[in-house]
């Protein structure tokens, strides 16, 4: 008897859309296998249902992403997934990079929305140093002064927060003589820091704009996609902030909403891009429709 031909996993996670001039290329780093317990005063059997109603894993798969800028001359990476630090399930960056040609060299900027080890897990190799050799780093420098002060080290009372104090803390020091701190109203290449704070302190989105485009790369506005776009106000245990998390989220929500922006995250589903749009329960993503062209 033979098999049925089963290819043992999807493509390499790729999918590119254009802004404007831009290329913005969203990069799956992985899944992983979450818990309702990661939600903050949220009923866990509340959190299974809805996911129950929406055919969504139980319990629930987070998908992990990063992005690829491509100016007229620059390289721009937006986070950088999670390296090595979770397993071999996640941590595809350099691979999908070097699927589209691009070597670790070739990035010149590195974009990060804030200094948790899903988001910049990628930046370092396992000996620490950094993996893209001519890359400035570019952060909130809120983020980088909550994660570099020592009373954040000192304050982290479980293991899972010591380590990613640790691993925030190895990454400025990777980068130390290439970063740039921005705070709001300042941009980079055209593409505008956004304050997110409460996931973080730092906690931004990046939005770019190109002629009448624009997207905004918003970070971990969203973790459970089938949970918080109906219920905002369902925080996540490793919020900084939680009250303040939940606010912005309220509002960059209402603002995108309101704008008709694109949007595209670290923990929505790939291929990532979509819009936001009122719901009967709060919001609902759509998302963007797939054409074989940009
Ligand atoms: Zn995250």
């Amino acid at each position: 008897m033979t098999q049925t031909p089963r290819p043992a996993h999807q493509t390499p996670g790729i999918h590119h859309k254009a802004v404007g001039d831009l290329i913005v290329t969203a990069l799956n780093d992985g899944m992983f296998e979450g818990s309702f317990a990661m939600l903050a005063a949220f009923e866990t059997g509340t959190a299974e249902q809805m996911h129950r109603d929406r055919f969504r894993a139980i319990p629930p798969k987070l998908a992990v992403n990063s992005f690829l800028v491509q100016t007229a001359d620059r390289t721009i990476l937006v986070d950088s997934g999670c390296g090595g630090n979770f397993g071999p399930a996640l941590g595809k960056l350099t691979g999908n990079l070097a699927a589209l040609g691009i070597k670790p060299g070739d990035v010149d900027t590195v974009l990060c929305t804030h200094l948790h080890p899903d988001h910049v897990g990628g930046l370092m190799d396992p000996a620490g140093a950094a993996v893209f050799p001519n890359a400035e780093l570019v952060v909130h420098a809120d983020d980088h002064k909550f994660w570099g002060d020592d009373a954040t080290l000192a304050n982290a009372s479980t293991d899972q927060d010591k380590g990613f104090v640790t691993l925030a803390r190895a990454t400025i020091a990777a980068y130390k003589n290439r970063t740039r701190l921005l705070t709001a109203g300042e941009a980079l290449s055209g593409i505008s820091i956004v304050p997110e704070p409460g996931h973080t302190p730092g906690h931004s989105g990046w939005l770019i704009s190109s002629g009448a485009a624009s997207l905004l790369i918003w970070g971990d506005i969203v973790h459970m996609p089938g949970i918080q776009f109906a219920r905002p106000d369902a925080g996540m245990g490793f919020d900084i902030d939680g009250a303040q998390a939940i606010a912005t989220r309220q509002r960059i929500m209402d603002m995108v909403t309101a704008d008709r922006t694109m949007v595209a995250g670290m923990h929505l589903d790939f291929p990532c891009f979509g819009h936001v749009a009122k719901a009967s329960e709060g919001y609902a993503f759509v998302p963007d429709v797939w054409t074989p062209d940009l």
